[in-house]
């Protein structure tokens, strides 16, 4: 009983929980609604007219006016609907107004026909069950997307014009009346098909719609995603290169130039290892606030690390973009204050500008990356922009690359000697091999520049081992026992192989390899300090020396001259430059030959120039020394034939001797 009732409510109520429907009910309404008037209009005239001469005016003009009023006012109202967007709430009220409407307008209009129905003559009276019939079941059709107002206008209209029809005491209206009654509910059962059919077709249509809407608002989130960096909130690496993209694009369409800088934080990873981690992710998020807050005319991206991307809108000249970065340099050099501790970091920073350093996104990104590490190098804390000059670096370095791949190393590559003397004889002890290339396209290039790019190309193993072996079969001829000093890579004691390789060489060249020492430069020997000290050990199990070169420019730092198997230290000669005015200079370099001493190390002094630095030099003590003031790097040849020299060279002017031949 309780179910067959909710079920009847079902059919009579607007439901509340499905607003989409009630709009896609007024939707159809507002298409079906004018059309339905007009023809409530149409029939009501014709039948008002049918009556002008037979009714009183009140019935065949008054009311006939009120009603299509009425009529006419619905449409307007109807038609207002469906122009604009309404809310469900709005949609549920217009529903049942119309279901309210269909009964009480459909009585009104069945009362009004009927009464007309004792005024006319047989004709007319056919006319008025012909109007009450057609036009109401007309109604029904159009109202068909609300089941529940067919319903009622059946049950208000065409149930009580069904009955007078049939009592009319005439066999036509009993047969119009039992007509209609038949009609109307083939016709209420139609519709009553058709409206679950609706309903369903729009709860898929609604279901479809939502989940559109989701995926869509799904991807977006997606997208942002994707394109942030989840630390900063600053855009991602990702979204800097799409932009780049963008804007090259924008730049070239509309003749417009502008820049992409990349900024790199100074001191940053000290932070982090001594304040965590937390700290390193708090002070990069606080960088990028600063740099966000610098201009609106700045696109900034984390790139990840500490490493940020700039992209500077607008017409800037040189000097402009040089000043504006060196203000982004000068923002982050402003100390950050966190809780319990300051940070002081600073940042360097290198520019690339539309179109001058290159037309693509990659092109742009790898110019200004080149010029941060050139600035990283020899303008630490400034912004320095991407010049002709860097183009020619890079051409350079391009060609330098090439032609190692191609060089017949046997061939292009030789080594030269620098002599080692004692400070006090000026006497040779021992000699440095200095790799030389004579490269056939590139002429004669600098061992700085061809060792750099053989170890990014891979080239550099090879190439020690050549120049070991014509070392080894070089110095073998040279009389007396002067030892020799050569010069390994980070990649070279970077693994065990190559050292292996290398001591095979040694074995057998025959050279008694206690008089060989390789030189390592500190800056290698920290690429991987637990791996360096395995290799050297290796070396040293051969029986030949260790000598830590250029000491002094890096970290310096007494551990590793403690924990590292070495046997000599040379003093490099950034600290003999201006020695003879610089008594710090002179304290600094009789500290290390104490130390030396202390530790039980052989010390070399490099690049001893002048006689005054021979002088003061000589007066802390007695030491190894090297420089141009002694010797230049020699050819093999001429190395061998001063060295035959020798013996009877004894008491002449050596140093003379060296340096002139
Ligand atoms: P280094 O090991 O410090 O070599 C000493 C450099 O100082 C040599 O330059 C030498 O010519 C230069 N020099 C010597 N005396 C003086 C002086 O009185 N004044 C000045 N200004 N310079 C002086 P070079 O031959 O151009 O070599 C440069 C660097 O290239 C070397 O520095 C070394 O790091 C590297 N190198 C040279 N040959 C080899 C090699 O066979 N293998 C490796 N891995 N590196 C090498
Ligand atoms: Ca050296
Ligand atoms: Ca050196």
């Amino acid at each position: 009983m309780r179910g067959n009732f909710e079920r009847l409510r079902g059919v009579f109520s607007i439901s509340d929980d499905n607003p989409d429907l009630a709009i896609a009910q007024i939707d159809r309404f507002s298409r079906q609604i004018p059309l339905m008037y007009t023809m409530v209009v149409v029939n009501t005239l014709a039948l008002a007219y049918d009556f002008m001469d037979q009714a009183p005016a009140w019935l065949s003009i008054y009311i006939p006016v009120f009603l299509v009023s009425i009529s006419v006012l619905r449409t307007l109202s109807y038609w207002r609907a469906g122009k604009q967007e309404i809310s469900g709430e709005v949609a549920r009220k217009k529903l049942r107004q119309t279901i309210v409407l269909a009964g009480v307008l459909g009585s009104i209009f069945a009362l009004w026909a009927l009464a007309l129905f004792g005024y006319g003559d047989v004709y007319s009276q056919g006319h008025v069950a012909f109007f009450s019939g057609v036009t109401s079941l007309g109604i029904m059709v159009c109202l068909m997307h609300l089941r529940i107002a067919a319903i009622v206008l059946g049950v208000t209209v065409i149930g009580p014009t069904s009955l007078f029809l049939i009592y009319a005491g005439s066999q036509e209206f009993l047969s119009v009346g039992l007509n209609l009654v038949i009609v109307a509910v083939a016709i209420l059962y139609v519709l009553s098909n058709h409206s679950e059919s609706f309903v369903d077709l729009i709860s898929n249509q609604i279901a479809l719609k939502k989940a559109a809407f989701e995926a869509n608002e799904l991807g977006k989130e997606n997208e942002r995603l994707a394109n942030l960096d989840s630390l900063t909130d600053l855009p991602n690496r990702r979204r800097f290169l799409a932009e780049l993209e963008e804007r090259i694009v924008g730049a070239a369409e509309g003749n417009r130039s502008f820049a992409v800088g990349t900024l790199d934080l100074d001191g940053f990873k000290p932070i982090n290892d001594i304040y965590g981690h937390v700290a390193g992710d708090n002070l990069l998020v606080k960088v990028g606030e600063r740099l966000s807050q610098i201009s609106s005319d700045l696109f900034v991206a984390r790139l990840g690390g500490d490493e940020f991307g700039i992209i500077f809108e607008g017409e800037l000249s040189d000097s402009e973009l040089r000043a504006l970065g060196n203000r982004i340099c000068e923002t982050v050099e402003e100390p950050f204050e966190f809780e319990n501790f300051i940070a002081n970091v600073g940042g360097t920073c290198g520019i690339a500008k539309y179109p001058e350093a290159g037309t693509t996104a990659k092109l742009l990104f790898e110019h200004s990356d080149y010029v941060l590490y050139v600035a990283k190098e020899r303008q630490k804390g400034k912004a320095v922009l991407f010049s002709e000059q860097h183009q020619d670096e890079i051409n350079e370095t391009t060609g330098i690359m090439r032609e190692l791949q191609k060089a017949n190393l046997d061939e292009e590559f030789f080594v030269a000697y620098q002599f080692v003397v004692d400070s006090d004889t000026g006497l040779p002890v021992g000699a440095e091999a200095l790799a030389r290339w004579a490269s056939p396209v590139l002429g004669n290039v600098p061992p700085t520049d061809f060792i750099k790019n053989a170890e990014k190309t891979g080239v550099v193993s090879k190439l020690t081992e050549t120049l070991l072996r014509k070392t080894l079969s070089e110095v073998s001829k040279w009389p007396g026992n002067l030892f020799v000093s050569f010069n390994l890579s980070a990649h070279d004691i970077g693994s065990p192989q190559n050292i292996l390789r290398l001591s095979e060489i040694v074995r057998r060249s025959g050279f008694p390899p206690e008089r060989l020492t390789f030189e390592i430069t500190e800056t290698a020997l920290l690429r991987d300090l637990g791996r360096a000290n395995e290799t050297l050990k290796l070396l040293k199990s051969l029986g030949s020396k260790v000598a830590l070169d250029d000491f002094g420019t890096g970290y310096s730092s007494l551990s590793y001259v403690q924990n590292l198997p070495i046997d000599k230290l040379k003093i490099d000669r950034s600290f003999l430059a201006n020695m003879e005015e610089c008594p710090t200079s002179q304290a600094v370099i009789k500290t290390i030959l104490d130390l030396c001493d202390n530790l039980d190390l052989d010390c070399i002094v490099e690049g001893v120039e002048r006689q005054g630095q021979l002088e003061i030099l000589r007066g802390i003590g007695n030491m190894k020394v090297q420089g141009y003031l002694f010797s230049k790097p020699l050819a093999s040849g001429d190395a061998l034939t001063y060295i035959q020299l020798l013996p009877s060279a004894e008491g002449q002017d050596i140093k003379r001797s060296a340096r002139h031949s």
